[in-house]
């Protein structure tokens, strides 16, 4: 396993030598169920603690993108950048139960899981080799599903991943420029052009991106501005506030697409060995942390395949629309 840069992009991507899928089994021999922990021995946050009836547990992933020990061991190839895999990668299982997904559970299991989110964002974000932590689900094998069980990723890693690059620099710019959070920017459009908000529950806004990418794709954030997920998330009613939403937009969309991705993105880690003291010097008040969930659908999969240009079919405010009618 190795990382390489692309010289052009500057992005880093991430070259197995291998890579055999993890074979699906059903319940029988799923690593994840109640009872077979002894396949996902090493527990590293667990709710309630400490019995045999947890609700959420996360443990690291058994065929990890990225390896704990050691150091990146940066080097060049000529003109090229290239290091180990060095980084961490876990598995949150979501609930005991191997065919109950996310939004089918009650509010208070999903924050739960937004608490096992924060407790482990938290805990990695103290290794100073770590840029950056991301938490994400796949659901559906479309989308890359790995294991049948409801489950969430984390990996940490010693990069900011290219797309929440982007984001940073915008929102500096956006920041230098008028000295204001772009993103409180966006909401506070959206809520007053209303053609494209999915769903509001207290501080939160649910609504359909005005370029969005992909059919149905959805951000949900906090109307407060922040920049971390897990610092601002501090309260259980913020929490469950939260949870409710996302359940709630999670099963909007499942009347549409089964299948999506969801990406938390969040501040890197300020903590980093390397990160450049000046460059995110305003990032508490530029950058404003949210969750973005991209559906995959299989018949127009081909028209954004290509990430040249994405060629979206679904005007947001008609997919705004539709989720909105869509039953909870
Ligand atoms: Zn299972
Ligand atoms: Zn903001
Ligand atoms: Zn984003």
């Amino acid at each position: 396993m190795q990382l390489r840069r692309d010289p052009i992009t500057q992005s880093w991507v991430n070259l197995e030598d291998e890579g055999e899928s993890l074979a699906k089994g059903g319940e029988a021999s799923c690593p994840f169920c109640p009872n077979h922990e002894a396949l996902s021995p090493q527990t590293l946050y667990e709710y309630p603690g400490g019995g045999s009836s947890w609700q959420v547990r996360v443990t690291p992933h058994f065929r990890p993108l990225y390896r704990i020990e050691g150091d990146p061991q940066r080097r060049a190839e000529g003109i090229y950048d290239k290091m180990r895999s060095l980084g961490a990668h876990e598995v949150v299982v979501e609930n005991p139960s191997h065919h109950l997904s996310l939004s089918r559970q009650t509010d208070e299991n999903v924050a739960q899981v937004l608490r096992a989110y924060i407790a482990r964002v938290k805990d990695l974000k103290k290794d100073r080799r770590f840029r950056y932590v991301t938490v994400f689900r796949n659901q559906g094998a479309l989308a890359g599903e790995e294991f049948e069980h409801p489950h969430s990723e984390i990996t940490a890693t010693p990069f900011i991943p290219r797309r929440v690059g982007y984001e940073l620099r915008s929102s500096l710019r956006y920041f230098e420029l008028k000295e204001r959070c772009l993103t409180c920017d966006i909401a506070a459009q959206e809520i007053a052009q209303n053609t494209r908000i999915v769903e509001q529950r207290g501080g939160f806004i649910a609504f359909c991106p005005f370029a969005a990418r992909v059919p149905y794709e959805i951000w949900l954030l906090s109307l407060k501005h922040h920049c971390s997920f897990e610092e601002d998330l501090t309260s259980w009613d913020q929490q469950l506030c939260l949870a409710g939403l996302l359940r709630s937009v999670l099963m909007r969309l499942e009347t549409f697409a089964p299948t999506h991705h969801l990406v938390l993105h969040s501040s890197p880690n300020l903590g980093a060995k390397f990160e450049r003291g000046g460059i995110w010097r305003t990032l508490t008040d530029d950058y404003h942390w949210h969750l973005e969930i991209l559906p995959v659908i299989p018949s127009k999969a081909k028209s954004y395949a290509l990430k040249e240009v994405y060629y979206n079919s679904l005007l947001p405010e008609m997919a705004a629309q539709a989720l909105r009618n869509a039953g909870t």
